[in-house]
C-alpha cells in the first residue's frame, strides 16, 4: 500500500523547549515548517519537569514558610490538600502547553501528532494510533529530548518505584521516601517532600550532594536539607527492594558504592555491607539518557556518541549536513534554556542565516533551599584555561535584604580575569539565586568587567546588591564587608 506523503521545508521532531522554539523561530523566518509531537506540547520541561516541579516547590514553600515564621510573630499551621495542590499544578501546566500550541499556530507552524522515525535522509514515517503517513523534508531538526535512566532491580513499572515524572504526579504523600541520587532533580524533590512532611532518605553513590557544583556552594544546601531532617547515605548504591507484604511497605537495600556484588578484594559482599531502609516509595533520580534510540537514525545516517547523544557542530548540524539536533538529545547540559537557544540557532541556520552556538554564558540553577545559580567559569576552571582568576565574594549575612527575608546562609562569588577585569563566571547560593544569576550571565555574555557591574547602581534593599558588592570586593573597595 502506498502511504500518503506530504512535503515540508523543515521538519522538527519533538515539541519540547528545544523543538517548539526551533519551529516558532523558523516560522518567524518564513520557513515552511512542520512540528511533530507524539505526546504533549512543551515536552518534558512543561509537562513533567521544570514547570510542575517549580509549581510544587513554590506552593510547598508558601506552606512551609508560614509554618516556620514564629520568629517573625507569625503562628500558622497550614493544611495541605495534596489533590488540590496537584490540580493547581496541572492547571499551570495546561495553561502553558495550550500557550505553546497557540504560539506555534500563530507563527504558521503546521502541527502533526504522532511518532516520527526516519525512513531515509529526506523522509520520516509518522505513526499515530495505527495511522501512518510519510513526510518528506529538506531539513530536519531532531529535538526528541531525554528520558530517566533506570538502574538494575528498580523498574518504573513497579508501583513503589517512581521516576521524577511519576513523583510529580502523586496525589498522596508517601510517609517514608527513599530517593536514589543527590543530583539536582533528587535534591529539589527531597526538599519538597521533606517540607511536606515525608520522612526522606537520600542514597548517593558519591561522597556529597550536587557533585557537579563546588563544595562550598553546596554546603548551605546540605545544611538546610539536614535541618529539614533529610537523612543522607553517601557512597552507597541502592541495589534492590523487597516488599514487606500486607501493605507494610518496602525495604530498600544499599551496598557500598562500587561494591554491589563483590568488594574491592574480589570477595563476595558480606551481609555487613548491606544496609536496609524501610520505606513505602522509592524515587530514582540518577540521571537522564537521550531519546535517540527510537528514531531509526541509522536510516538517515545520523551518528551518535557512545552515550547516545547525537553529535553536532557549532551550527547544531549533525554529521548529515541538512539534519540538526538540539536540546537534551544533543548533549549536556540537559537544560531547557540551553535547548531553546540551540533550537533558535538550528532554525536560523536551516533558514540560511549565519548563526552559531556559544556556550560560555549558559546559566544553571538548582531550586533547592537556598537556591544555587551558576554561570561561566569557576576559579579552578579559569586557572586550567591559563588565566589568572581574581575572585570577589560577598556573604549574605552582610546583606540587609537577606536579613529581612530571614535567610542569611549563602554568598555571591564572582570570578574575573585579573589582567582585564572581565567577568568570567558567577556562583551564587542564596534565595532567588536562579533570578540573581541572570545579571552575571549578561555580564559574561557581554564581556563586562568588574568595574561595569560595580559602577551600576543596584536597587536598595535587594539581594542583587550582593552581586554588586562581590564585584566591589574583587576590586578591593566593598562597603559592607571588610576588604581583607
Ligand atoms: P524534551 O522536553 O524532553 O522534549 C522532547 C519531546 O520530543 C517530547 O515531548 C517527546 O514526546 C517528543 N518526542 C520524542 N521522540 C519523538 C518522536 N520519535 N516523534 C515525535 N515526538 C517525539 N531544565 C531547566 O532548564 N530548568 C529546570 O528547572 C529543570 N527542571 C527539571 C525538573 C525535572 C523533574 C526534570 C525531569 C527535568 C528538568 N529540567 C530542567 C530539564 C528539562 O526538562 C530538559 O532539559 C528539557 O525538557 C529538554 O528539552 P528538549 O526539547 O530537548 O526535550
Amino acid at each position: 500500500m502506498t502511504l500518503e506523503t506530504t512535503q515540508t521545508e523543515l521538519l522538527v521532531i519533538g515539541a519540547g523547549p528545544a523543538g517548539y522554539v526551533a519551529a516558532i523561530r523558523a516560522g518567524q523566518l518564513d520557513v515552511d515548517v512542520t512540528l511533530v509531537e507524539k505526546d504533549a506540547y512543551g515536552g518534558t520541561c512543561l509537562n513533567h519537569g521544570c514547570i510542575p516541579s517549580k509549581a510544587i516547590i513554590s506552593a510547598t514553600d508558601i506552606a512551609h514558610d508560614a509554618a516556620n515564621a514564629e520568629s517573625m510573630g507569625i503562628y500558622a499551621d497550614p493544611d495541605i490538600e495534596i489533590p488540590e495542590l496537584v490540580s493547581w499544578k496541572d492547571d499551570v501546566v495546561s495553561q502553558l502547553t495550550r500557550g505553546v500550541e497557540k504560539l506555534c499556530k500563530a507563527n504558521q507552524v503546521a502541527l502533526l501528532e504522532g511518532t516520527a522515525t526516519f525512513e531515509d535522509g529526506h523522509t520520516t514515517r509518522i505513526s499515530d494510533s495505527g495511522d501512518e503517513h510519510l513526510v518528506e523534508f529538506e531539513h530536519a531538526i531532531v529535538a526528541t529530548g531525554s528520558r530517566p535512566l533506570e538502574i538494575p532491580n528498580f523498574s518504573y513499572a513497579d508501583e513503589p518505584v517512581l521516576n521524577s515524572r511519576q513523583a510529580l504526579a502523586l496525589d498522596a504523600l508517601p510517609d517514608r521516601l527513599v530517593i536514589v541520587g543527590a543530583g539536582y532533580i533528587g535534591m529539589e524533590l527531597a526538599t519538597v517532600f521533606a517540607k511536606l512532611g515525608t520522612d526522606v532518605t537520600v542514597v548517593e553513590a558519591l561522597e556529597g550532594i550536587l557533585p557537579t557544583y563546588e563544595s562550598d556552594l553546596v554546603r548551605p544546601v546540605k545544611k538546610r536539607a539536614m535541618d529539614l531532617s533529610i537523612d543522607f547515605r553517601f557512597e552507597r548504591t541502592a541495589t534492590a527492594w523487597h516488599d514487606h507484604g500486607d501493605g507494610e511497605g518496602i525495604r530498600v537495600e544499599t551496598k557500598p558504592a562500587g561494591r554491589a556484588d563483590v568488594d574491592a578484594d574480589g570477595d563476595d559482599a558480606t551481609e555487613n555491607d548491606t544496609d536496609t531502609l524501610d520505606a513505602d516509595t522509592v524515587l530514582v533520580a540518577v540521571g537522564r539518557t537521550p531519546v535517540s534510540d527510537t528514531l531509526a537514525l541509522e536510516n538517515a545516517g545520523v551518528e551518535t556518541d557512545s552515550r547516545g547523544f547525537i553529535t553536532t557542530n557549532s551550527h547544531a548540524r549533525t554529521n548529515v549536513d541538512h539534519i540538526f539536533a538540539v536540546g537534551d538529545v544533543a548533549g549536556e547540559p540537559m537544560l531547557a534554556h540551553k535547548g531553546s537557544k540551540e533550537g533558535q540557532v538550528a532554525a536560523e541556520v536551516a533558514a540560511g542565516e549565519s548563526a552559531r552556538l556559544e556556550y560560555k554564558a549558559i546559566p544553571a540553577a538548582v531550586f533547592t533551599d537556598p537556591e544555587i545559580g551558576t554561570v561561566g567559569l569557576t576559579a579552578a576552571e579559569a586557572t586550567d584555561e591559563g588565566l589568572e582568576p581574581l575572585v570577589g565574594e560577598f556573604p549574605l549575612r552582610a546583606s540587609g535584604r537577606a536579613l529581612t527575608t530571614g535567610t542569611t546562609d549563602g554568598f555571591v562569588r564572582i570570578v574575573a580575569d585579573a589582567d582585564t577585569g572581565a567577568i568570567l563566571g558567577g556562583h551564587i547560593v542564596a534565595p532567588h539565586a536562579s533570578e540573581l544569576i541572570a545579571e552575571l550571565a549578561l555580564a559574561v555574555e557581554l564581556g563586562a568587567t568588574l568595574e561595569d557591574v560595580a559602577t551600576t547602581v543596584h536597587t536598595h534593599p535587594t539581594l542583587s546588591e550582593a552581586v554588586m558588592e562581590a564585584t566591589e570586593k574583587a576590586l578591593g573597595h566593598a562597603i559592607h564587608t571588610l576588604n581583607r
